[in-house]
This record gives structure tokens, sequence and C-alpha cells, in this order.
């Protein structure tokens, strides 16, 4: 499966859409996550590191000021948020490279800042819709990806 595009009717929901991906993963994936202030990029990253069971006390929020978190679950999560780097250059010195090659789980907020950031794995953009809808379009790159995608389709399918 390439793309699955789908509708959350609230922050709930979109926490477990998050969670159930966060679940399915046994290995490293990169998510690129793209969509406007509010859209709902962090909530999906909340239920994604509840899914790799990470610990309620390491709360997740938005790495806007840092830049980075890092969250210790079944696998390590580090969660970019990309809204105040001003230049490509500047993902070296947070080590953008080593982390995505690790053996971890990348997510990227505001990944389309850098259009070259052409990395395989989920290309996620929400859009808002209304004050509780948010639409999701989730695309794979590459065949991890894909083979995660399927699952997660499947199981939401089942969830409804
Ligand atoms: P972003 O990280 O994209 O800037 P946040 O996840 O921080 O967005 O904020 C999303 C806001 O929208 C939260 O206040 C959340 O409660 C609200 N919201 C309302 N409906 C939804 C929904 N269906 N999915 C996600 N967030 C929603
Ligand atoms: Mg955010």
């Amino acid at each position: 499966m390439r793309e699955l595009v789908l509708t959350t009717a609230s922050p709930e929901e979109t926490r477990e859409l998050g969670r159930l991906l966060g679940s399915l993963l046994s290995g490293p994936m990169t998510l690129l996550i793209s969509g406007d202030l509010g859209a709902g990029k962090t909530c999906f990253t909340q239920g994604f590191a509840r899914g790799l069971d990470v610990p309620a006390e390491e709360a997740v929020a938005s790495p806007s000021y840092t830049l980075m978190n890092q969250y210790h679950g079944r696998l390590e999560l580090a969660h970019f948020d990309l809204y105040r780097l001003n230049h490509p250059d500047d993902l070296d010195d947070l080590g953008f490279d080593e982390v995505v090659a690790g053996d971890g789980v990348t997510v990227v907020e505001w990944a389309d800042r850098f259009p070259d950031l052409k990395l395989p794995g989920l290309v996620l953009h929400l859009e808002y819709l209304d004050e509780q809808r948010r639409s999701i379009a989730l695309r794979a790159r590459g065949t991890a990806a894909e083979k995660e995608l399927e699952k997660l389709a499947v199981q939401w399918q089942q969830k409804r």
C-alpha cells in the first residue's frame, strides 16, 4: 500500500491512530510529518509514543525550542520539530543523519520545511477540516514503510 487517507473526528482518535502505528513497529522507521500549526502533528506523535511504550512520565510535547526530544520506549524515539530551524545545515549539529541511521524511530514535524528530506519512511500530511476533524494522509516511501502502512490500514479498518 502506498497511501492511506482518513479523517479523525477528535484528538483522541488522532492519538489512537498514532498509537496503533507505534504499536506495529519493531524496528527503525522515519515519520516525516507536515501540516499547519494546530493540525495535530504533536497530538499524533503523543499517541505514537504511547504505541512504542514510552512511559507516561515522559510527556511528549512539541520540541519547538529544543528542536529535538528523545524518549525511551521499546525503541528509542527521536522527535524533531524543524519549525524554528533556519538552515538545513543546522540539522548536522543535531546529529540528524546519525539518529535517522540508528536503531530507533524518528519523527520529524515540519519535515516539509526542507523538501530535500527525501528519506524513506512514512510521509504524513495533516489538515484542519474543522474544530474537531482532521484529514490525515499517510504515504509510504520504500517497501518497509509500505508494509507498515498495509498493516495499519487493516487494523484501523478493524476498529471502525
Ligand atoms: P501541531 O503539532 O500540528 O501544531 P498539536 O497536535 O500541537 O498540533 O495541536 C492540535 C490541536 O488541535 C490540539 O489542541 C488538539 O486538541 C486539537 N484537535 C482538535 N481536533 C483534533 C483532531 N481530530 N486531531 C488532532 N488534534 C485535534
Ligand atoms: Mg507540534
